[in-house]
């Protein structure tokens, strides 16, 4: 999952546009049809999260830029802009891969300056979209983080993260290590509307089942909570059920924000699939990007006992408590130059 929208006017060093310093090549593959990986070196692998951005972490490592999972509402989907690419189809579609990822995020982390804060990883895009199972970039950066004594949280809807849950075992021995699982809704035929590129709800039931086999408590973001589509009585409680019965034991619910180009990209796409909704959302969205606090109190009131009923505790991020060290348990559960930073929206 996962948070809120930070802005950013900066760069990663594959930035603005992919013809700068970085590109090493472009590639199509037949196993992605449609997709093109535009692989970089990157100057940097950890970015700061800005301060008063009230976020449980300060830094997180994105090994991708783009997303597979094609969500319509995602929230990252401003940032393809600073590549002078799209924030609709290419956000979908072109792929800019840090090759070098882990080998920079050793480098940083090894700087006596490094104090071993919280990492969160599946703030921007997801690490375990399905290109991960092509680069495999996710093994090294959880064998840097763990071996530098820094703790950290993955957020992601990937079931590709079962590959790496022994190493994240591993890992959860030296450092705290966080899993958390998106899932917001149940319904096949909506996920695959909606977040086409995804698993489907059961594969990411399986996978929360999986997380907990390993050892993890992982924590699900229900989110976001699309209006007057996901937000129905039964199906709330159908979902929340599930992910009990998974093995979750709290979970995070947050209505979906629509912002920037996103909120277009998702107007396109409800006014073709829902047109009779479009009203209603003008009505909800219209002052902004945030559903107004009327909503909030209204969901909050339909999610608290059914949450009860099922026994799953509201909030928590899924994110090592900021501070917490090697030493902190096995839970398991700077400004740098303009250069060096990235556009850092998260997501929900
Ligand atoms: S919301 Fe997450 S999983 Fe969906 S496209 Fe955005 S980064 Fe990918």
């Amino acid at each position: 999952m996962r948070w809120i929208e930070q802005t950013l006017d900066v760069d990663d060093g594959a930035l603005p546009g992919l013809g700068r310093a970085g590109l090493v090549r472009t590639v199509a593959t037949p196993e992605f049809e449609g997709v093109t990986f535009h692989e970089v070196l990157c100057k940097s692998a950890l970015t700061q999260v800005p301060e008063g951005a009230r976020l449980p972490f300060r830094w997180t490592v994105n090994p991708m830029r783009g997303c597979l999972h094609q969500c319509r509402y995602c929230f990252a989907r401003p940032t393809h802009e600073y590549l002078d690419l799209d924030a609709g189809k290419d956000f979908d579609t072109q792929i800019v891969v840090k090759m070098n990822v882990a080998a920079v995020l050793r480098r940083e982390l090894a700087r006596r300056s490094w104090h071993g804060e919280p990492v969160a990883l599946g703030t921007n895009t997801d690490p375990y979209q399905r290109a991960e199972g092509r680069y495999r970039l996710m093994p090294g950066i959880i064998r840097a983080l763990a071996g530098s004594g820094t703790p950290f949280s993955i957020l992601t809807k990937g079931t590709l993260l079962r590959r790496d849950l022994p190493l994240l075992a591993a890992a959860s021995e030296r450092v705290d290590v966080s899993v958390a699982v998106s899932l917001a809704m149940l319904d096949p035929s909506v996920q695959k509307a909606i977040e086409p590129g995804t698993p489907s709800p059961a594969a990411r039931l399986e996978l929360i089942r999986a997380a907990c086999q390993a050892g993890f408590t992982p924590h699900v973001m229900v989110a976001p909570v699309i209006p007057y589509i996901t937000d129905g009585q039964r199906e709330l409680d159908v979902l929340f059920a599930a992910v009990a019965a998974a093995g979750a034991r709290s979970v995070t619910v947050m209505p979906m924000h629509l912002r920037g180009s996103t909120r277009g990209w998702f107007m396109e796409w409800l006014a073709r699939e829902h047109p009779k909704l479009v009203g209603r959302y003008r009505r909800l969205y219209g002052h902004g990007a945030y559903v107004p606090v009327e909503y909030k109190i209204w969901l909050r009131e339909r999610v608290t006992p059914l949450l009860d009923k099922h026994g799953l505790v509201s909030g928590g991020s899924g994110a090592p408590e900021r501070g917490a060290g090697p030493d902190g348990g096995t839970a398991r559960s700077a400004e740098r130059s303009r250069a060096d930073r990235e556009p850092e929206p998260m997501l929900f």
